[in-house]
């Protein structure tokens, strides 16, 4: 799978190339990698597998097909540990 991230130079999102973790100054985790079109460092933050994000709203998608089946992307979470501790 392929990760995209928002690159300042494309002011585009693009896809990460060769991502890998790392940790900002902030001790967050997040993953940078390379533009894929200009090679400028471009990093994204990691979705947490907890709920801690408050801002994450579940996207609803729009009414008024039939055709399509009801999808749910959404697997049954394995049960982690809130600790987020990383040694
Ligand atoms: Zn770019």
């Amino acid at each position: 799978m392929e990760r995209e991230a928002f690159c300042v130079k494309c002011r585009q999102k693009r896809v990460m190339i060769e991502p890998r973790e790392i940790v900002n100054r902030r001790k967050v985790r997040m993953l940078q990698g390379d533009c894929g079109t200009c090679n400028k460092k471009i990093n994204t933050f990691i979705r947490k597998p907890t709920g801690t994000v408050t801002f994450a709203k579940t996207r609803r998608p729009p009414k008024g097909r039939t055709e399509a089946p009801p999808s749910n992307p959404e697997k049954p979470a394995s049960p982690r540990s809130t600790g987020a501790d990383s040694s």
